[in-house]
């Protein structure tokens, strides 16, 4: 029987071209092969499982090969080749920096620096999470990156690159890899599916993708999980189990409720969720992941398989609002413990987010509202000069002209005699009678209109400031 050996592990890339992602770091050092302008000392970092000590592997393999292709590749046939990939050549060692992090550990690396390589041309020093070193390691280990024997190179590996000190970052070549794109992530997935003979849907492997957060090795040790699973084909509905994320029945029922505004199913959805066990924290995730699908469509992503049906329901604001109410419930979670009642009032306020104003909206309707308190000064005259209302052909903006004209039972004269008393109620009141003459003319009592634009103002006072 063939020894198991864990996903990460056995599709280690071999080859540059292996390399899933770092395009531009993979061709400026097969570069420098080709060139043979390798420099001392090399500084890859970047994430957790992005691929920084691959990288510095195949470096250290192409440099040692005895016959580089054209294209700067390794052959992985020669004794330096296969002494490598099988972890026991002399040549290149690899010190973990976690755990050799003292004086010590570098005094001793420093002893073995001036000896010959064994049989390849180079020796290679490969320090994983070298950021871990104490100050005085890292003295030790200037004075050898300062003048280091031409044999020697230094490859080090770092998650956290602004803990090492300026003084050995200056003599490095700096790398800094990105996360790993979800489609070269996913073209790897494939590629180790159908090497493994696994049938698996995408949206499984996009899935699979969002929760390694552009890490390969996550990746490939989530897949590994999937298929010790052992049921095929593996579809998202399967890797949302095996992950104990929302099913996607929730999540749909979840759109049914939003849409067609039902809150007894909403509370029903809470409780399922309750009952099933998960956090308000995953939650939020999956509804954020959710609805970002939603938002992505707007934005020319099609949307893929069972997203289809609701695609279409969702405006960009809707989805915005919704993102919204679940990122203000992400800052509130650590404050509070985790109940049913939380869990309702979050899909209320999901259920309801449509009915609710956007900010935008009603920065808008202030400005109109104050545009047509300028233009239509009846309400305002009334209290300080009754007087010039005497002649109220003068002061009646065009449209109010117009809308007399259209009614056959023009009732002005009721409306515009009243305004001799000067008091609020009476004013009030007139408004009233106004309304109750022109169905038409927007129905806004004085005193909402002075709430709304108090609450606007406060509104906009804070969009102003948080611009700034
Ligand atoms: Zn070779």
């Amino acid at each position: 029987m063939q020894k198991y050996q864990i996903i990460p592990r056995k599709f280690r890339p071999k080859r540059f071209s292996e390399v899933a992602g770092h395009k531009a770091v993979v061709e400026t050092l097969k570069n420098a092969l080709l060139s043979e302008r390798i420099g001392q000392a090399y500084l890859f970092s970047g994430m957790r499982g992005c691929g920084k000590t691959t990288l510095a592997r195949l470096l250290a393999k192409a440099l040692n090969c005895e016959s580089l292709s054209q294209d700067a590749e390794p052959c992985n046939g020669c004794t330096s080749c296969l002494e490598i990939s099988e972890g026991r050549s002399l040549d290149m060692i690899e010190i973990d920096g976690a755990s050799n992090r003292g004086i010590d550990d570098i005094r001793q690396l420093n002893e073995t620096v001036f000896y010959a390589p064994n049989k390849g041309q180079y020796k290679i020093y490969i320090i994983d999470e070298v950021h871990m070193l104490t100050k005085e390691a890292f003295n030790a280990l200037l004075k050898t990156l300062e003048e280091p024997p031409k044999s020697v190179k230094f490859f080090f590996a770092t998650t956290e690159p602004h803990k090492i000190p300026a003084t050995i970052i200056s003599r490095c070549q700096r790398f800094h890899l990105g996360r790993i794109p979800e489609e070269d992530l996913i073209a790897k997935l494939i590629r180790i599916a159908s090497n493994l003979e696994v049938e698996v849907e995408r949206e499984a492997l996009e899935q699979v993708c969002t929760l390694s957060e552009g890490s390969l090795r996550d990746a490939e040790s989530l897949f590994d999980q999937l298929i010790c699973f052992g049921k095929t084909p593996i579809t998202l509905a399967l890797t949302r189990e095996v992950f104990g994320l929302i099913s996607t029945e929730h999540l749909f029922e979840l759109d049914e409720a939003i849409q067609s505004g039902n809150l007894e199913s909403a509370a029903q959805l809470a409780r399922d969720l309750y009952q099933s066990g998960k956090d308000l924290s995953s939650t939020l995730d999956a509804f954020l992941e959710h609805f970002r699908t939603y938002l992505l469509t707007h934005l020319g992503k099609a949307p893929q398989g069972p997203y289809q049906k609701w695609a279409g329901s969702y405006t960009k604001e809707h989805c915005l609002s919704l993102l919204n109410t679940l990122l203000e419930w992400q800052k509130q979670m650590g404050k509070m413990p985790f109940k049913l009642v939380h869990l309702e009032m979050l899909l209320f306020q999901l259920v309801t987010a449509k009915q609710r104003i956007p900010l935008e909206d009603l920065a808008l309707r202030l400005i109109d509202l104050e545009q047509r308190l300028t233009s239509e000064p009846v309400t305002a005259e009334i209290k300080i000069s009754p007087i010039q209302l005497e002649d109220p052909k003068k002061i009646i903006p065009p449209q109010e002209k117009k809308k007399e004209e259209v009614f056959s039972e023009p009732a002005p004269e009721t409306t515009l005699e009243m305004p001799k008393v000067s008091t609020k109620e009476d004013s009030a009141t007139e408004i009233k009678t106004e309304q109750k003459n022109e169905p038409s003319s927007p129905s806004i009592h004085p005193s909402h209109y002075d709430t709304l634009i108090r609450f606007a103002a406060v509104e906009l006072e804070g969009t102003t400031k948080g611009s700034q």
